[in-house]
């Protein structure tokens, strides 16, 4: 009968004392570690207990090890920074657009301070916080007034509820979309308290299929935007005009879900056929909604767009305080906005017209500069070259919107292709790429190239382990 094999598990002092958990407790936290320590003693004992046989103990160093380890995975569970090689620009999983540097600057300049949110400082009377942006997308939109939320989806919601709650808001089939996540139109209907009052079919809907359905009962005729698929082939859909015709005719608002929000023509970067805020207003929408995240490249937010009156009832809606943003997103949304005022300035200084325009002989360049010192790194990489593929816009883009683009394939020495990719994630910086049969695509549309440098070394850090 040996000794109770609980009695040789380390004390959490005596592991404190390996100088791998010391370093740890100076340069994370005590707590972090201490209780780590302790979930893993649990574990340790609750595998002692429940052994069958013998069970030998790790020493104490192996522990640490373990134990290490374990506190590392649990501090990069934060949020980091990423090199996104994986070609899609608008990544929902990688945060979507990033931001401009005077969108960085100025969310840096209202973050220190107080900022004039909801007073007017020149008459010191409480103001709306909207009115950091109104007067901005008014000029760039034509709009008659603005509000802003914290998303797309929530600016749907809370739209129908305000204009449509108890009452039918009138959907063609065709544009029952589901976004992903759990982002499902009908779902949000339900929950907004307004009833979907589906006409037309799948493939094909008519202006008289709507204007049969409008009774006592209706509040809205709505109009998405089918931005991630495409009805082809024996297809109909009514036109904004012709909806809108419509509405004026029977008194009812038209709301239009645009989607992802263009400011100007993405025609120009080979992706035709995205609507445009200013074209929706001009051609009559009483209501017009989109994402400031997606084409506009701005921060995470819904942008509500309309007429005076309708704006000003979805303002009073108690959602809209739910939904409410912060100074940090005005004052970059704000900074992003005003970019605009000269589209040359925008394609220059907003980072996701900044990858889009970037020539395809600018990526083919930097791939073939640095597929040869990524090929350098013998201890991962057994190959690397310069590849010419197809990439596409992400954050709700229809398939055939493709993108021309160059990458960096790399087929890895000593490990799988899949091991090549978790070790690049999980490095500083953190490095995305995409993987096709056995080779890892570094794809450099979406990345800048002040990354190029790091991208590499990312990879140096593999053959150095
Ligand atoms: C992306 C999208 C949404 C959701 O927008 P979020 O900003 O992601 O909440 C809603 N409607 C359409 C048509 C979209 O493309």
């Amino acid at each position: 009968m040996s000794l109770n094999p609980l009695r040789n598990i380390p004390s959490v002092s005596e592991l404190l004392e390996n100088p791998k958990l010391k370093g740890l407790v100076d340069r994370i936290s005590h707590n972090a570690v201490v209780d780590t320590v302790r979930t893993v003693l649990d574990e340790m004992r609750g595998e002692v207990q429940n052994a069958v046989g013998e069970k030998t103990l790790p020493n104490v160093a192996e522990l640490a090890e373990r134990i290490a380890r374990r506190v590392m995975e649990t501090e990069s569970l934060g949020l980091r920074p990423v090199i996104n090689a994986t070609g899609i620009l608008l990544h929902t999983g990688l945060g979507r657009a990033p931001l401009a540097e005077e969108s960085i600057a100025e969310m840096n300049a209202v973050a220190r301070d107080y900022a004039s949110l909801e007073i007017d400082l020149a008459g010191g009377k409480r103001s709306r916080r909207s009115l950091a942006v109104e007067p901005l997308l008014k000029e760039l939109t034509g709009c008659e007034a603005a509000l802003v939320v914290n998303n797309n989806a929530g600016a749907t919601m809370l739209v129908l509820a305000a204009l449509g709650w108890g009452k039918e808001v009138i959907v063609s089939r065709g544009q029952l979309i589901e976004i992903g996540g759990s982002f499902r139109l009908p779902d949000v209907m339900a929950l907004s308290g307004a009833i979907l009052r589906e006409v037309g079919t799948t493939n094909k809907t008519h202006l008289a299929d709507y204007a049969s359905a409008i009774g006592e009962q209706t509040a809205a005729l709505m109009l998405v935007h089918p931005s991630n698929y495409l009805v082809q082939g024996f297809a109909e859909s009514v036109e904004l005009p012709a909806l809108v015709e419509l509405g004026k005719k029977h008194r009812l608002p038209v709301i239009h879900d645009i989607g992802s929000g263009a400011l100007i023509d993405f025609a120009q970067f080979g992706l035709p056929g995205e609507p445009m805020a200013k074209q929706s207003l001009a051609d009559g929408a009483d209501v017009v909604l989109f994402s400031g995240d997606k084409l506009i490249g701005g921060p995470q937010c819904g942008i509500i767009l309309g007429r005076k009156a309708a704006i000003e009832k979805i303002q009073k809606h108690p959602f809209a305080r739910a939904l409410r943003v912060d100074k940090l997103t005005l004052a970059a949304l704000a900074a992003t906005l005003r970019l605009y005022r000269d589209e040359e300035k925008a394609k220059l200084d907003v980072p996701l017209l900044r990858l889009l325009g970037t020539s395809p002989e600018n990526l083919k360049n930097r791939a073939e500069r640095l597929a040869p010192q990524i090929a350098a790194v013998k201890k991962a990489v057994a190959a690397a070259e310069a590849v010419q593929d197809i990439t596409y816009l992400g954050g709700g883009s229809i398939p055939t919107q493709q993108l021309c683009t160059w990458c960096i394939a790399v087929t890895p020495a000593g490990m799988t292709v899949d091991r090549l990719a978790a070790v690049l994630r999980a490095g500083t910086p953190a490095v995305v790429g995409r993987i096709r049969q056995d080779r890892l695509l570094l794809d450099l549309r979406s990345v800048f190239p002040r990354q190029d440098v790091d991208l590499v070394a990312a990879v140096e850090a593999l053959g150095a382990e």
